[in-house]
């Protein structure tokens, strides 16, 4: 029979934020393939064939998950948050694209989750709620050089930044440095928001603002916010928000 890959996102950490159709999907499996963490969080399901692995193994992961789909079972590939944002879905998609595999030989399904962007978006009230764009921290699969370009290009833009991966092993300073770069290019009034483990039982927010950010009490747990110019907390509430406008004059 043939075999099928479906490449889930677990949301940000709450049970109730995994969607309905991931869970029909993880019901439905027979092999369940993921970061060893990521595993934890639906071991209750029985009779299935778990398959964990640490979270820097991620091609060797994807091309696991395909060997199985591609002897009949029926496979799902659990990332957290939503698996196309700096998750599975490209590792998989990589490696399918490499050998060649054709979608008669397995067929490939993507369920999206509620990624940690947005699981932080609602926690503080609607930050993204303009322009944004989000930048993967991690260095290991890009240069200093198209990051820190990446980086100025969106301050200069007024974009509201996200930060996922903030904290390398590899590169401890990384986030002071880009701290330095924004403090170049916009101004150092600009909100900045820790979002650590949203949706969990050890969540915590903190809000400081560019001037005063310190990157040392980041960890891989954290998704940095810098607001645009325009965004701002409501004081009666602690609600943070960006207008829905720039450069139009709203009454
Ligand atoms: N696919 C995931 C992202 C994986 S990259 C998603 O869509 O959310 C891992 C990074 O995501 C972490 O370093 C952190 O920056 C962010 N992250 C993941 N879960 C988070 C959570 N519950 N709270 C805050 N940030 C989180």
């Amino acid at each position: 029979m043939k075999g099928s890959l479906t490449i889930v996102g677990l949301g940000p950490g709450a049970p109730e934020l995994i969607t309905p159709a991931v869970t029909d999907a993880l019901k439905d499996s027979t092999d369940i393939v993921g970061y060893s963490k990521y595993i934890e969080r639906v071991k209750d399901a029985s009779g299935k064939s778990f398959h964990p692995s640490d979270n820097r193994e991620e091609i060797d992961r994807a091309e696991l998950s395909i060997n199985l789909a591609l002897q009949g079972k029926k496979v799902v590939v659990v990332s957290s948050g939503d698996p196309g944002v700096f998750a599975m879905a490209s590792a998989i998609f990589e490696v399918v694209d490499k050998k060649n595999i054709s979608i008669d030989d397995l067929s490939i399904v993507v369920l999206p989750g509620i990624t940690a962007l947005l699981a932080a978006s609602a926690r503080l009230g609607a930050p993204i709620g303009h322009d944004f764009c989000v930048i993967n921290l991690s260095d290991n699969l890009k240069s200093w050089d198209i990051l820190k370009s990446r980086v100025i290009a969106a301050a200069k833009a007024d974009f509201v930044i996200a930060f996922y991966n903030p904290r390398s092993k590899s590169r401890k300073n990384q986030l002071s440095e880009i701290y330095n770069v924004l403090r170049k290019n916009c101004k150092s009034d600009r909100i900045v928001i820790y979002a650590n483990s949203i949706s969990t039982e050890s969540e915590a927010v903190f809000e400081t603002t560019l001037s005063e950010a310190d990157a040392s009490s980041v960890s891989m747990k954290t998704l940095v916010i810098i607001g645009s110019s325009r965004t701002k907390k409501i004081r009666n509430t602690g609600y943070i928000y960006t207008p829905r406008y720039s450069g139009v004059e709203k009454n």
